[in-house]
């Protein structure tokens, strides 16, 4: 995930993990093995990619989501430009289309390297967007101890949870049921700012930059799968449609929606945002382990990423609650992105999001 623009970072914890270095040594002893398709030496069994639907239930299921985290692991790093997340975004593709969604790349250029969106699409009607990304960060520069902050962060919850929610909504999700068109998409190129010259959300920017026609509405889902989950509203967030998704989590037994604002967040929901599209952004900043090296699979747990996954599940179900009607009109008409995010850019840009949402 990119940053918040108030209050303090999450509190590191001196919590260390060294199970981290051993796992990205199993990753480049596969990759040394030379085997193409992804495997997995942290999970008793693979991802299911064509679940038997007499045993599976039909509704989100956090178990396999974890499959699909477990399975993102086993390559660390996952920074543009690397053997891992070439991989993984093969892996996310693949289970696309096995899934039964047109899984489509959407390449684009930056710092030298030709980045991709990765969606699935599928359905017809009114389109929703879906979101999480799948890049990692390359350098864990909150880890606690100094020696660490060179090495990749591992991105169990800041990258893997969020595809892992993604693509189990793939195998549950029907959108001709739906009536709508739903876009699965894992951005490229959101977790490195800062770093090398690098900006945040260059994925979702390219996106919202170049879309084609004007999506009723964007849900991203981003640091979801702490075991520790806390999901407050998210401040660039349209505030009917936050309501509605809170509502149904509510409904649903799910304390760990807490309908109250805490955090304000630079993420892959606010290129939409600025292009006039209701956006919501669920995630859960509360997370010691952020850009730590500790950002490890433990820390997350099937429980959390069925609690997010089900409820957009049944959001969707109960036909979207808070997200405003389709907009009709030419999508050239809207918002022009403010192409770089400085601080005067980004004060006004949440007065702005706060102004048009508050009605
Ligand atoms: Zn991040």
């Amino acid at each position: 995930m990119a940053r918040h623009s108030h209050e303090e970072s999450p509190p590191n914890n001196s919590q260390h993990h060294t199970i981290s270095r051993r796992r990205m040594l199993q990753a480049m002893m596969l990759f040394l093995s030379g085997c193409a398709v992804p495997q997995t030496q942290l999970a008793a069994t693979p991802p299911t990619a064509t679940p038997d639907a007499t045993v599976q239930s039909p509704h989100f299921d956090g178990a396999i989501a974890l499959q699909h985290a477990i399975a993102q692991m086993q390559w660390v790093p996952r920074h543009p430009g690397t053997e891992g997340w070439r991989a993984c975004g093969d892996y996310i593709l693949s289970q696309l289309a096995t899934l039964g969604w047109e899984a489509v790349e959407q390449p684009f250029e930056y710092q030298g390297i030709t980045c991709r969106n990765l969606i699935g699409k599928r359905g017809n009607g009114p389109l929703l967007i879906i979101g999480a990304h799948y890049d990692s960060r390359r350098r864990a520069d909150q880890d606690p101890d100094p020696a660490k902050r060179s090495e990749p962060v591992p991105a169990a919850n800041d990258g893997a949870s969020g595809i892992a929610v993604l693509l189990e909504l793939a195998r549950v999700l029907k959108p001709e049921e739906l009536n709508r068109t739903i876009w699965l998409t894992s951005f490229d190129a959101e977790d490195n700012g800062g770093l090398d010259g690098w900006d945040w959300i260059q994925g979702s920017t390219y996106m919202a930059a170049n879309l084609t026609q004007i999506p009723q509405g964007m849900l991203l889902v981003d640091m979801i799968g702490d075991a520790d989950q806390q999901l407050y509203y998210e401040g660039n967030s349209h505030h009917r449609m936050r309501e509605g998704v809170w509502k149904v989590a509510a409904e649903l037994g799910y304390s760990s929606f807490v309908p109250e604002q805490r955090y304000t967040m630079l993420d892959d929901h606010v290129p939409f945002v600025q292009r006039g599209i209701p956006a919501i952004d669920i995630i859960d900043f509360d997370y010691p382990y952020w850009h730590t090296t500790a950002d490890t699979v433990d820390k997350i747990s099937a429980a959390s990423l069925e609690a997010v996954g089900r409820t957009v599940e049944e959001w969707l179900l109960r036909g979207a609650p808070g997200m405003p009607a389709p907009q009709t009109g030419d999508i050239k008409q809207y918002l022009p992105l403010i192409a770089h995010h400085c601080g005067c850019h980004r004060r006004a840009l949440v007065a702005q999001a706060q102004l048009e949402h508050s009605q």
